[in-house]
């Protein structure tokens, strides 16, 4: 038979068949509501992406806590996606809950900073390193007002970022490769403006393809995560980002770091463990608890440069901000995040048990003999249906598998442990437990062994 990442069609289907079955039969109130109340949505869900899920419709959720998510058919589930990094450290962690309740008699948004502010301030000196912050409400908008910069400063227009690539829904990195050229990807919606003028693109890990890019001297800015998360995990090679920031500074160019999933790494994120030395450091996601917020941040060096350029610019809208970004109770969510939640002590739990849950995983696509491979950096871990490791954005794009992916999340989720849609990925929060772990591991080893039994 036609093999699928391995596996034998006939049998994925049947699988596959079954699964989705048994997702739906566990959730006749999900179903009943949503077929009765979510007629006022476009496209009957509230956010698009809510359809990106492989399940046939979205369970609804009643209550999460911890690393727990209970639906309204009382499923209780192991939640390894947590928000896709924004419940890093579990849902509503108990110093955030309690920051939110005693801000919410004082006033939720004001366009002025708070003694917290102050404090948050610090502790983000602290945590990620000396920078100079501003405070935004997403990552896409923290890396788009970080763009901005980087051209201001440079007087260039272009930013560079990597095939395969994914920063937020900014538009100027919503570029491909196709045979060595730079391209706008073709999903994107009402796109206009020619992206090719103010984006190129590389493989990550060439850093000749890199070097090409800077030559003629019109970038302002590399955009990279340190490592690529977003489409199958890819790590980079010893001596890559070593190899980004001296070609950065030989060529004129700023170097961005987006620590939006790595953050996962350790205390101070990939940076701070791994001894990187952007110029723009930018983090959201899980960064207060969960409390939409994001930060981005200038070395002191660059904020000078871009204090003096702002101070000469015609006066008028600068293209940056948004109304409630620094409002009081992101100040409050980052300084209770950054004091008692994002803490050494948690990171060493997330370190240890995806640790745990790494071995788990790889053992058992050792014992189904699939032609698989797991990766991880820190609290974050990832099977990919394809031989590994994969060196860039080509490679992760051809080792997706969206088919089998479906199967496995779904029948994960009949078995209790909820992982991340669109790709792979699990997170290990301060709260997961070496049940939830142990649970998932062999939800996943039962389910190898019959995908990849040998055929009858
Ligand atoms: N940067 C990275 C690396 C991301 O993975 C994401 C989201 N997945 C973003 C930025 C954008 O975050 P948000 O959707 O919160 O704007």
């Amino acid at each position: 038979p036609v093999r699928i990442a391995g596996i034998a069609e006939p049998r994925l289907r049947a699988v596959a068949t079954r699964e989705a079955a048994a997702y739906a039969a566990a959730r006749p109130h999900s179903k009943a509501a949503l077929d009765a109340g979510s007629g006022a949505f476009l496209d009957r869900v509230p956010m698009h992406w809510m359809k990106d899920w492989p399940m046939a419709f979205p369970m609804l959720v009643a209550s999460a806590q911890g690393a727990e998510i209970t639906d309204i058919d009382g499923n209780r589930i192991d939640d390894f996606c947590l928000g896709d990094t924004g419940s890093m450290f579990g849902h509503s962690p108990a110093p955030v809950a309690e920051a939110i309740r005693a801000q919410a008699g004082q006033g939720l948004t004001y366009m002025l900073p708070t003694e917290a502010a102050l404090q948050a301030g610090e502790l983000l000196c602290e945590t990620f390193g000396d920078f100079r912050w501003q405070i935004a409400t997403t990552a896409t908008d923290a890396n788009r007002f970080a763009l901005r910069v980087a051209r201001a400063v440079t007087g260039r227009p272009k930013v560079l970022v990597f095939n395969g690539c994914y920063h937020g829904t900014v538009d100027e990195t919503m570029v491909t490769l196709e045979d060595g050229r730079t391209v706008a990807r073709p999903g994107l919606t009402g796109q206009v403006a020619d992206l090719t003028r103010t984006a190129a693109c590389a493989e990550f890990n060439d850093l000749a393809g890199v070097e090409a890019l800077l030559a003629p001297g019109d970038i302002a800015a590399i955009l990279t995560e340190p490592v690529m998360t977003n489409s199958c995990m890819v790590l980079p090679d010893p001596g890559f980002h070593e190899g980004l920031r001296a070609l950065a500074k030989a060529y004129g160019a700023l170097l961005i770091i987006d620590e939006t999933h790595t953050i996962s790494s350790g205390h101070g994120g990939y940076t701070r463990i791994h001894g990187l030395d952007p110029d723009i450091f930018v983090v959201g996601k899980c960064v207060a608890g969960g409390m939409p917020t994001a930060v981005w941040g200038l070395r002191p060096d660059l904020a000078e440069r871009y204090l003096a350029y702002d101070a000469s610019r015609p006066a008028g809208h600068s293209g940056m901000g948004t109304t409630l970004s620094a409002n009081p109770m992101q100040f409050a969510c980052l300084v209770a995040t950054l004091s008692q939640v994002m803490t050494p002590a948690a990171y060493a739990h997330m370190e240890r048990d995806a640790a745990r849950l790494e071995a788990g995983l790889a053992a058992a696509i050792t014992r189904a003999g699939a032609p698989w491979h797991v990766v991880r950096v820190g609290a974050r871990v990832e099977f990919i249906c394809a031989p590994g490791p994969l060196r860039n954005g080509d490679e992760a794009a051809r080792a997706h598998q969206p088919e089998v992916e479906a199967v496995v999340h779904t029948a994960l989720l009949n078995r209790g442990s909820l992982i991340a849609p669109f790709h792979n990925m699990m997170l290990v929060s301060p709260a997961t437990t070496n049940a939830a772990i142990d649970r998932l591991i062999a939800s996943f080893d039962t389910l190898l062994t019959e995908l990849f039994a040998s055929d009858p």
